[in-house]
């Protein structure tokens, strides 16, 4: 993928596209793979870098959502397993099955969960990935020697999957380009145009060069997650707001502190909090929290008390616990839930993950809501409306079966030359061929986009990621034909966002 290439496309005004979308996280970019997979012209714009909000910031699972099943919603979580079934076969390679552990404390507990879980597996159907198993206290142990293991029971073993967000979202940005279509970060939606009440398309502004562009479509999709609203406004000043943003963190910790391949899942704290310990890229991953009325924001910040929240709850299950000085990273993310009116101030958590489409009387097509997991999904349902909505050829949906884009450039890279093939820093796994690849063909544009999204230095360990950011910011600059002042105002709001 090349930026100026994505550019030019959009440079003569006298193209409609078919489809135009609004947003590049997993929704927006599904979409422009469904839309583009099924011959269609389409275009997507993001303000900021590919998965910049939410989508970069999750928990990583691909599951049915164990929570929802103890809520009673059996088809989304049916729906969310058949995903995780098609996504382990069409993304092999960012998607990879994960065995967790459900630790019990009173005796009745490892056959409660392992019943739970036992329903969990049928509703996988042929789709499901190993079966749930009943542990002993030692089984339990023997996984995790460094789980406090005081009024332990017992256990359940379980299979869900895990993957990388971000990659994720620059692989569907890829596999769209190789469909045709256009996808362009940092080109900003500021206004929608109509004719006769109906949209015809919308006007974008390139946030690096400060160029304007006018986009005519024949069907505008919003796919901006927690800026839905933002987005209806503008079609529409008095459009009732829908989304009723969460806030989840995440905190980072050495490997150490639990020292295992499987993830521990605890489906009940005393708050009625499901919290997840998980091994991820080589760190240990300790989530989430579910915080509501936060500032609607794209850089979202953990507030000290989310932190303090699982600092406090990580120690009461590791037998070394964790202080604010063992934290390496904290990341957080605000969830787009569709806002069901009786639950207004009420608990996030039990909102329901569900996705929902709206059509406005000008024709914008909203599609909130969902989960990652689905997102394939909630792009079939979006582009069945778009074609109805704007008469377009119809096409059958091809992406239960479409393989997802498999980058093949930092190997390669890295063997060609011999400085590339060094790490870019001890703390990480990631060689200096990943920033250069990064730059090169998958379009970030600033360190923020190499250390945060094409790599994940960011959100693993703050304090190695600045030590990298000069290295980082040189092998960009050389790559992007950048100056020094370049290199410098790079390294300065790194510097920023790896403040403790
Ligand atoms: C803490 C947390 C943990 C989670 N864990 C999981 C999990 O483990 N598994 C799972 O299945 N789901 C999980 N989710 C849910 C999942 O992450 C979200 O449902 C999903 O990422 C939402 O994607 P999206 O594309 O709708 O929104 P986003 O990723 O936010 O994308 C919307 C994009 O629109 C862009 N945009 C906004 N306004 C404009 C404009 N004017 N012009 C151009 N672009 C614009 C934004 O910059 C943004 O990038 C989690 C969510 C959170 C918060």
């Amino acid at each position: 993928m090349n930026r100026e290439k994505m550019l030019s496309q959009i440079e003569d005004s006298s193209i409609k596209w078919d489809i135009v979308i609004i947003g590049g996280g997993a929704t927006g970019l599904g979409c422009a793979v469904d839309a583009a997979a099924r011959g269609l012209r389409t275009l997507l714009l993001e303000q900021g870098d590919f998965s910049q909000g939410t989508s970069s910031r999750s928990t990583k699972l691909i599951h049915g959502g164990v929570r929802y099943l103890q809520q009673g919603d059996i088809p989304m979580v049916r729906d969310s397993l058949r995903e995780r079934g098609h996504l382990l076969k069409n993304a092999p390679h960012l998607v990879n099955p994960l065995p967790f552990v459900i630790p019990a404390y009173r005796w009745y507990e490892p056959y409660y969960y392992t019943f739970g879980m036992k329903a969990y597996d049928m509703l996988s159907g042929k789709l499901g990935i190993d079966p749930s198993l009943l542990l002993s206290r030692d089984d339990v142990i023997e996984k995790f020697p460094n789980l406090k293991n005081d009024g332990l029971t017992g256990g359940t073993l379980y299979w869900d999957a895990q993957f990388d967000d971000a990659r994720m979202v620059v692989a569907l940005a890829r596999t769209a380009a190789n469909e045709n279509a256009c996808v362009l970060n940092y080109l900003k939606v500021d206004s929608l145009q109509k004719e006769n009440d109906q949209i015809t398309g919308l006007v974008a502004t390139d946030q690096l060069s400060g160029s304007e562009y006018t986009i005519n479509a024949k069907a505008v999709i919003n796919a901006t997650g927690i800026f839905a609203d933002s987005i209806r406004q503008l079609d529409d000043d008095k459009a009732s707001e829908i989304i009723e943003p969460s806030q989840g963190i995440h905190i980072i910790l050495d490997a150490s502190f639990l020292s295992t391949d499987h993830a521990i899942m605890i489906p009940k704290t005393d708050d009625g909090r499901v919290l997840f310990a998980i091994p991820w890229h080589g760190h240990l991953m300790f989530g989430t929290t579910d915080t509501p009325d936060v500032p609607i924001e794209l850089e979202p910040k953990p507030l000290e008390e989310e932190i303090e929240y699982l600092i406090e709850h990580a120690g009461r299950y590791l037998q070394k616990a964790p202080t604010r000085a063992d934290v390496l990273s904290v990341f957080a993310g605000i969830r787009p839930l569709v806002r069901p009116a009786h639950t207004k101030g009420g608990a996030t958590s039990k909102i329901s993950r569900d996705h929902h489409i709206d059509v406005s009387a000008a024709g914008l097509i909203t599609i909130v809501g969902g989960k990652w997991t689905t997102y394939r999904h909630m792009a079939e349902d979006t582009i069945d409306q778009a074609i109805k909505s704007a008469s377009l050829p119809a096409k059958a949906c091809p992406t239960l079966d479409l393989e997802i884009h498999r980058s093949a450039e930092r190997e390669p890279l890295a063997q060609e030359h011999a400085e590339l093939n060094e790490v870019l820093h001890p703390e990480f796994e990631y060689k200096k061929a990943a920033i250069v690849a990064a730059a090169r063909h998958e379009m970030a544009q600033t360190l923020d986009d190499a250390l945060s999204r094409r790599t994940r230095c960011l959100l693993l360990n703050k304090k190695a990621t600045l030590e990298a950011a000069p290295e980082a910011a040189r092998l960009m600059a050389e790559e992007l034909g950048k100056d020094q002042v370049w290199i410098d105002e790079q390294i300065t709001l790194i510097s920023k966002s790896c403040k403790p």
